[in-house]
Formats: C-alpha cells, structure tokens, sequence
C-alpha cells in the first residue's frame, strides 16, 4: 500500500494494458529466439525478479491462469461482475510487473492463459470480489491482513449488515452456515464488513462500503436505521 493512493483513468489503465502487452510480445520473441540478443536478456534478467511484487498478486494471476489453462468450460470467475472504474495506480503497475514475470518464467505452453487482455479480465474480477485472508476464522477485519483469494461461487453472496449466512475460513476453504431461522424465499447474504465496522452507525458503514466495495447499502437494517435516523433529526429541529 502506498501512502497516498492515486488512481488511473479506465483510459490510461486501457493504455497500460496495452503497453504492458507489447512488453509481453517481446519476452515471448525473446524466449523462443534461437541465440538472444544483449538487449533480449536483458528484457528477460529484468522482468524475472520478482522483488516489489506481492507473492499474493503473482499468486493469484499464476492460479486464475492455471485454471484457465486446465479446464476448457469458462471459468467461474468470469461470471463475477467486473469492477472497471478505478484503478489504483500502484496496484495496476504491480499486477503488470507480476504479468511480465509469468511471461518470462512460466512453460511457453501455458502463455496463452495470462495474455494481457485476459489479465485486465482477471484483475477487474479481483477486486470487489475478493475475501481478505486474516487469522480469525471469520476473516474479522481487526486481525492482520495476510493475503486475498477469490472463491468466485462464494462471490454471488450478497451483503447484509444483518446478516443470516455465517462464514468461516478453515485452511483455503470458506464454509457458510446459516446464522438464524431463515425464511422461505429469503435472500441468503454475508456481510462484508469486518470487526469494529460492524458496530459503526448506518451513515459510516454506507460510506465503508460505498468506497471498500462500490455499492450504497440499502439493507433492511440500513433502511431501519436511517428511517430512525431521519425522525431524531425531525425531532431535534
Ligand atoms: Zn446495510
């Protein structure tokens, strides 16, 4: 994380992308020239460390690309909604860097599964979707943060900041259980909110998720609370 976040247009993370291909066409000419040039191994010594990448984003393209590589029925990830209108910058410019380095290591057979365009879909699909990894079993946002994973069937939960679905995390697998009597024909939702957020007043945990997760709440306790809020505000004028 960097200290003060900045943010791509879709147009320059368009740009990126497509710069960061042209690199990738030419680690792969590099990787398949029978005697490479000085300027080819450089390319290829350059873009092989691994230093400055999360092992978590090298991880996760590395894994969405095996997936794709090993199965020909689309992936369950590319059925989660893609989230493609911000950008954190250092975030973009990591998970290109993390590209480049599966272009230069990785079995050439296995390239055609992390080309650009399939990375901007894999990382479009990262981040409202993703479950941050923590030492409590119910990923509690107060612990540590250790890492993120997408378990896209897990994804299609929706969020309630009342929620009757429980999660727990054991090892790499989620287990939902419901957390109360549910009714017929009841949404089943999780909450995305972690820890303290939980307790926060319905105008704070909005604002949480509106930035964290890009949607405004319209639960039926923020409606609840807001309805309560709106008659102490009448009862105070
Ligand atoms: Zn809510």
């Amino acid at each position: 994380m960097t200290e003060t976040e900045t943010f791509y247009s879709a147009d320059v993370a368009r740009q990126k992308w497509e710069q960061a291909a042209r690199v990738s066409d030419e680690l792969r000419l590099a990787r398949e020239a029978p005697k490479l040039s000085k300027s080819q191994r450089q390319l290829l010594r350059q873009h092989s460390e691994v230093k400055s990448i999360e092992p978590d984003i090298i991880a996760y393209l590395l894994s969405t690309g095996l997936v794709r590589h090993s199965t020909t029925a689309t992936s369950a990830l590319m059925e989660l909604a893609p989230n493609d209108k911000v950008y954190e910058s250092a975030s973009l410019d990591e998970h290109v860097r993390a590209f480049h380095l599966l272009t230069a290591i990785l079995p050439m057979e296995m390239l055609s599964s992390i080309s650009a365009s399939l990375c901007t879909e894999y990382v479009s699909r990262a981040s409202h979707n993703a479950f941050s990894i923590r030492p409590t079993a119910d990923g509690d946002h107060s612990g540590e943060f250790l890492g993120y994973g997408v378990w896209p069937e897990a994804s299609f939960f929706n969020h309630s900041c009342n929620p009757n679905v429980r999660k727990v995390r054991n090892g790499r697998q989620w287990s939902f259980t419901v957390a109360r009597d549910v009714e017929q024909g009841e949404e089943l939702c999780i909450t995305y909110l972690g820890g303290e957020e939980k307790e926060l007043d319905v105008v704070e945990r909005r604002k949480r998720l509106q930035t964290e997760w890009g949607f405004m709440c319209g639960c039926e306790r923020c409606q609840k609370e807001s309805a309560t809020n709106g008659v102490n505000r009448k009862a105070d004028d």
